[in-house]
């Protein structure tokens, strides 16, 4: 089974048992005669037309005088049938070297579209003819059911005695909060935020991740040296693999439980994040260099080449887009994601071209200061998502800025505010 986070738009099923209804059983037959019908008709379409099976639209139009004449139920439940009669006269054909015969459907089985099924008080409904309706409790659901049902039905697949309904996961329409939005920039070790609300820059902070980056480096470092141990291969294999899957399950687990926080307390913002999926390698490369900087400034002393290939690993798996999917999937309004393009190279405040005289430090000569990267790439990206919100911000122009540009200047001591293992306050006394 594919894994919930995989991607946007994902379809997830639930299935469950039942006990159908004298008209649903008598729906599942007609359904089934009428399956058995359509391939009959694609079959002589495809004996006059080289073997080659019609569309699902096509077969409908040769139906549409018998389904109108002879089938009593509402108009919708014609499409599901002709793609189903399709699909087994092509799967036929397809494991029979291109031949093709009536096959009998036996099974009692249909698909059901979107359109004729709505969720009512943990009851399917489903529309049989246009105001005639049948329920069927939805009791002895799956686990993941709460977290589906929040989604829209893609379809439902019903037999005799099983119910499988299938949501299309992550399409759902969520509010954009234009008022009010916090972006995040995500590194190695840190996790830095600009919360603007009503045109005003209200808070940035950072939060302390580098116990995540310990877990990776903690499990690579036990990888090499049960590579290096263990010499039966087939048990080597299976030592790694465990010790892969431990990994990400930690990891897992500890994103869950801050991506869970971090919603919680700003359930009433949009959320911006850099948009990491369309980066092209340059940018790719870009993101990692940043991180492994970071990474060798903290271990200059050591051997720099083993470092450097050790925290390759580790960054190529820190999981970023882990962590905006799992926000993405529990907050309850629309997240946002930016172009990442130069938003740690251009000033925010005066758009002047950034220096970075060493890796925290964002210089800007205009500015005449020196500002903490990471926090001022956070209110590079919340600027951007108010752009895209079509509600433009200027940093210079607020008057918050001026309130609140200490927090933004690079200060040594500059770290951790935040740890969100025990989710304690750490004072913060920079400037
Ligand atoms: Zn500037």
């Amino acid at each position: 089974m594919t894994h919930p986070w995989k991607s946007n738009g994902d379809k997830r099923t639930i299935v469950f048992e039942y006990k159908p209804s004298g008209t649903i059983l008598k729906y599942l037959n007609d359904m089934r005669d009428l399956i058995n019908k359509a391939i009959i008709n694609a079959y002589s379409m495809a004996k006059s037309n080289n073997n080659e099976l019609p569309s699902p639209i096509v077969l409908r139009k040769s139906l549409k005088n018998y389904y109108d004449n002879n089938i009593i139920y509402a108009k919708h439940h014609i499409n599901p049938a002709c793609r189903n009669a399709i699909a087994i006269l092509r799967s036929y054909k397809k494991n029979n070297n291109g031949k093709l015969k009536i096959i009998k459907a036996k099974r009692l089985a249909m698909r059901i579209d979107s359109e004729l099924i709505r969720i009512d008080n943990n009851k399917l409904r489903i529309t049989i003819r246009p105001n005639e309706y049948e329920y069927i409790d939805i009791v002895d659901k799956n686990r993941k059911y709460n977290e589906y049902s929040k989604y829209k039905i893609s379809e439902v697949l019903l037999t005799d005695n099983k119910v499988c309904i299938t949501f299309i996961i992550g399409s759902l329409n969520k509010p954009l909060i234009n008022n009010n939005i916090i972006g995040f920039d995500l590194n190695f070790k840190t996790i830095d935020y600009t919360i603007i609300k009503d045109n005003e820059i209200v808070e940035t902070n950072t939060i302390d991740t580098s116990d995540i980056a310990k877990t990776q480096r903690d499990y690579a470092r036990k990888r090499t040296k049960i590579q290096g141990h263990i010499k039966n291969p087939e048990k080597r294999n299976r030592k790694l693999k465990e010790s892969r899957h431990r990994q990400r399950n930690i990891i897992r687990d500890k994103l869950q439980k801050l991506t869970t926080k971090i919603v919680n307390d700003n359930s009433d913002k949009t959320f911006v994040f850099e948009d990491l999926t369309n980066i092209k390698k340059e940018g790719r490369k870009n993101k990692n260099n940043r991180n492994n900087k970071n990474n060798n400034e903290d271990s200059k002393a050591s051997n720099k080449n083993n470092k450097s290939k050790r925290f390759r690993t580790d960054i190529n798996t820190w999981p970023y887009r882990l962590f905006q999917r799992f926000i993405d999937y529990k907050s309850k309004n629309k997240t946002l994601y930016v172009n990442p393009e130069g938003t740690f190279s251009e000033c925010p405040v005066c758009g002047e071209k950034l220096k970075h005289p060493i890796w925290k430090i964002s210089e800007c000569s205009n500015c005449g200061v020196t500002f903490n990267r990471d926090r001022l790439s956070s209110l590079s990206i919340s600027v951007r998502g108010l752009h895209l919100c079509g509600t433009p911000f200027t940093v210079s122009g607020s008057s918050s800025w001026y309130s609140m540009r200490n927090n933004y200047l690079y200060h040594p001591d500059h770290v951790i505010i935040e740890n969100f293992n025990d989710c304690k306050k750490y004072v913060h006394n920079n400037a």
